[in-house]
């Protein structure tokens, strides 16, 4: 075993992470992430995690991320063998619980990264992005003590906490909760087509604002169970099945509607999200989670919203019809609409579009 000091970097491609298994059960493991370039300082490709810094509201609702200071994981090289987890290479071995959760970030957004990419999205404008950990956070972004990551909207910032609670899996080791979080970057790029840029939606006395902020909820959570085809997969974490997108529970009511959610600090956008995340699940049961996927990203290039007023779940809703009845799904589509998006007036489509 080589100690080494924090001004040394580590520089290997395997690290000790967190490791979710195909069946969702989690362990902790060897990862090759060559993303990574120091392994003490946490920078590479994907960018560089700092500590503490500021994530502040900007004049045009976007965030910003500033202030953050080069970060110290404390961790040592060892060979761990195979009876040891290890395949015989040097393995960067974190010494306390944030050095793995933080390696198992990095490991995890590589792998969300090589996944999207390979379904067809270019992921180049946002790399390389921030990630702060810890930071000193704007009481505007809400963070409950259910959260452990989120991403910050305009600044292209990743932000990490330490895990709030005494849980098997802690949030942010859970592949599926970075998944999530790195589907709100997605959505946010194909919709602005900027990650720097702010949101369509900044005003919360507006419902695209509410609408936003679902539709924002809705695709992070059919990012994460389509990608892992995993219906739950915050259950490893937290049982949250007003969450799970694979039962007939998540039906638009009148409560979720934006016309009735104009109060911004109280406001819950999870629900209405998980109605979409569930509607993507009934096209991935009629076919499978990379069709179901590739559906809502043509639903969403479809709808293409340019300015607040587009942000609006109806016209959302109708492009995904259209883009489920071209793949041949609109019979599916049109059934999980009618069941749970009563409260909506789309129309079934008659055919594909030419
Ligand atoms: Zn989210």
């Amino acid at each position: 075993m080589l100690v080494l000091s924090a001004c040394s970097s580590i520089q290997t491609d395997h690290l000790l992470t967190w490791v979710r298994a195909d069946d969702g059960a989690y362990s902790i493991g060897v990862r090759e992430v060559p993303e990574l370039d120091d392994a003490i300082h946490m920078t590479g490709e994907l960018g560089a995690v700092t500590y503490g810094g500021r994530i502040a509201s900007r004049a045009d609702g976007g965030w910003v991320y500033t202030g953050g200071v080069k970060l110290t994981v404390h961790a040592v090289v060892m060979d761990l063998d195979e009876d040891n987890m290890g395949t015989g290479e040097s393995v960067a071995v974190p010494l306390d619980e944030d050095g793995l959760l933080l390696y198992t970030f990095y490991a995890n957004l590589a792998a969300a990264r090589a996944e999207v990419e390979a379904r067809g999205v270019d992921t180049g404008p946002m790399f390389p992005m921030d990630a702060a950990w810890n930071p000193a956070v704007n009481p505007l972004i809400e963070i409950t003590p259910a959260d452990n990551a989120a991403y910050a909207t305009g600044s292209n910032t990743f932000l990490l906490l330490p895990d709030g609670g005494d849980r098997d899996v802690p949030l942010l080791a859970n592949q599926g909760a970075l998944i999530h979080e790195f589907g709100h970057a997605i959505f946010h790029l194909l919709t602005t087509g900027d990650p720097f840029s702010a949101p369509l939606a900044t005003d919360p006395a507006e419902e695209s604002y509410y609408w936003q902020a679902s539709l924002h909820e809705g695709f992070a959570d059919t990012q994460a169970t389509l990608l892992l085809d995993d219906p739950s997969f915050i259950d490893a974490s937290i049982e949250m099945p007003e969450r799970r997108v694979d039962d007939d529970h998540a039906v638009l009511t009148e409560d979720m509607l934006p016309a009735n959610r104009l109060e911004p600090l109280l406001d819950d956008p999870y629900p209405l999200g998980t109605v979409y995340a569930s509607f993507a699940w009934d096209l991935r049961v009629a076919s499978d989670p990379d069709t179901a996927y590739a559906i809502v990203l043509d639903a969403i290039a479809r709808w293409a919203p340019s300015r607040a007023s587009d942000v609006e779940g109806t016209a959302y809703l109708q492009a995904l019809l259209q883009s489920a009845t071209d793949a041949g799904l609109g019979e599916v589509a049109c059934a999980s609409a009618e069941a749970r998006f009563a409260l909506l007036a789309t129309t079934c489509p008659t055919g594909p579009m030419e």
